[in-house]
């Protein structure tokens, strides 16, 4: 089986959330049950800077696009083939979305738009190099144009998956574009890539691709409705039998507490003692109080109204009377990160907050933090949930999505069976995160019974390979049919 993986970012070459985490992990684990699995995506500077043994396949002039090439390399530690489109002014540039005032680049739809066509070409019959796959798996709106543009080139197109990361984003263009980009009048329909009179390149992908993937069970549920769908659920219930969830993994050897480059002290689910040390780094990092009793509560997320951080606030008065500490790493809607701004100058030693982007202490806050909130209102899958438990670090999550496939709530009946991993809220509200935060600490007071809910998640198998075999499993199916 071999397998073109279209993305926009990856890690370690890219990355501005989950989607990354999952293209740099995935192809991985798919060549461990011997798919040929190789990456597609931009030349941004950091993967020119990261990738290795970098060679020139071939130049192009496109009359849509100007010139392009393409180049051929691989990725640093695992060794995942992948190529490379380097295009001077759409892909030469930081922010691999947005301007750095969080504005969407204005030529998106001609950046994304170029990477679909190549992800089309080069899976298709017409493909000038010697790797021929027999599927084509696309992810999120980026690459939504590709089955598109396969679907439109007639004869017997490569098959094609098309995985939601995240249905919020939708990649929606004025109509105009259409013809800048190649497709013909008839691709803007109902049937088609029509969306409210505007162009969106996340229908045309769930349109025209042979499957449909997303990346949890309950999520691919609740996005064939109203509450979930964001407009599309339509589309969605009418393809409910070519829509399958595949829970994400984690990389386990990347997020790893026993040897994580990032932490002050290793520890492991046999030998805790390290955790405690990592919690007073952590405080000494960001300027929290050496206290070594106070719950410290973590969160590493984008600060949008999609992960529920305003919810967090709205519960702060109470959530600090609790006694907790707070370690905020996050950034995004200005609303948001001002609202956390005036928390931590307000309340200097009990909350910490960084703005912007950060690996390294992404990982150390996952170590250093007692507990891990992550209140999303909807959330496709969710990584980081999975990294806490994997960190001994409980999270309290919102039954959405993949946390509610991912978290067992600690109940009395799942304490004794060893089941439990975390905390879930049925409701999200500031009253319900306070009430599961409290019961969070009176846990977290008795050491024995929190030492065991650590355990449980640190040595559930989060691993990417039970997931490879069911996208092995989608390739086949759809190479069948
Ligand atoms: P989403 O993709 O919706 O942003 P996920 O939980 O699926 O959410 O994945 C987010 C990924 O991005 C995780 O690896 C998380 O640690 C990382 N991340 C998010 N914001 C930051 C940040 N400000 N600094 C470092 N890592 C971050």
């Amino acid at each position: 089986m071999k397998v073109l993986f279209a993305t926009s970012e990856a890690h370690p070459l890219a990355k501005t959330g989950g989607l990354a985490d999952v293209s740099g992990a995935l192809p991985a684990a798919l060549q461990e049950i011997g798919v040929d699995a190789r990456v597609l995506m931009p030349a941004y500077p950091s993967a020119l800077e990261k990738a290795q043994n970098l060679s020139r396949v071939f130049r192009i002039r496109l009359p849509e696009h100007g010139e392009a090439s393409l180049l051929r390399g691989m990725f640093p530690g695992n060794g995942v083939p992948v190529y490379l489109i380097e295009h001077k002014s759409y892909f030469e540039r930081e922010g691999l979305y947005q301007d750095e005032t969080g504005r969407d680049w204005p030529d998106n739809a001609m950046r994304f738009g170029l990477l679909s066509q190549f992800a089309a070409w080069l899976a298709g019959p017409k493909s000038p190099l010697d790797f021929r796959p027999d599927v084509l798996h696309c992810n999120d709106w980026q690459i939504g144009l590709a089955p598109a543009y396969l679907h439109f080139e007639g004869a017997k197109p490569t098959p094609t998956v098309f995985t939601v990361h995240n249905l919020a984003y939708q990649g929606i263009f004025p109509p105009e574009d259409l013809k800048k980009l190649g497709l013909p009048p008839e691709s803007f329909s109902i049937d088609g890539m029509e969306y409210y009179g505007k162009l969106s390149f996340l229908k045309a992908g769930l349109y025209y691709a042979n499957h449909l993937t997303t990346v949890s069970p309950t999520y691919a549920g609740e996005i064939q409705t109203e509450a979930f769908g964001m407009g599309m659920q339509g589309l969605l219930a009418t393809r409910g039998k070519d829509l399958t969830g595949i829970l994400n993994g984690i990389d386990m050897r990347e997020w790893n507490p026993a040897a994580d480059p990032h932490l002050a002290a290793p520890y492991s689910a046999d030998n805790l003692a390290g955790k405690a040390l990592n919690k007073r780094a952590l405080q000494d990092e960001l300027g929290l109080q050496p206290d070594a009793k106070a719950p410290l509560l973590g969160m590493v997320s984008r600060l949008t109204q999609q992960k529920g951080s305003d919810v967090v606030i709205e519960a702060m008065p109470q959530l600090l009377k609790l006694g907790a500490q707070f370690a905020v790493l996050g950034s995004g809607e200005a609303k948001l990160e001002n609202a956390w701004r005036d928390l931590a100058a307000a309340h200097p030693g009990r909350i910490a907050l960084k703005i912007g982007y950060n690996e390294g202490l992404g990982h150390r806050i996952e170590a250093g933090a007692d507990i891990f909130l992550m209140p999303s209102r909807f959330e496709p899958c969710g990584l980081n949930q999975m990294y806490s438990q994997r960190y001994g670090t409980p999270p309290v999550v919102h039954k959405v999505g993949g946390l509610a496939d991912t978290v067992s709530h600690a109940s009395l009946a799942s304490l004794a069976s060893g089941m439990a991993t975390g905390f879930v809220l049925d409701r999200l509200d500031a009253a319900s995160l306070v009430d599961a935060v409290n019961r969070a600490m009176v846990l977290y007071r008795h050491k024995h019974a929190w030492q065991k809910l650590m355990r449980n998640g640190m040595t559930r198998d989060f691993g990417w390979t039970k997931s490879a075999h069911q996208y092995l499993g989608v390739y086949k199916k759809i190479c069948r049919a």
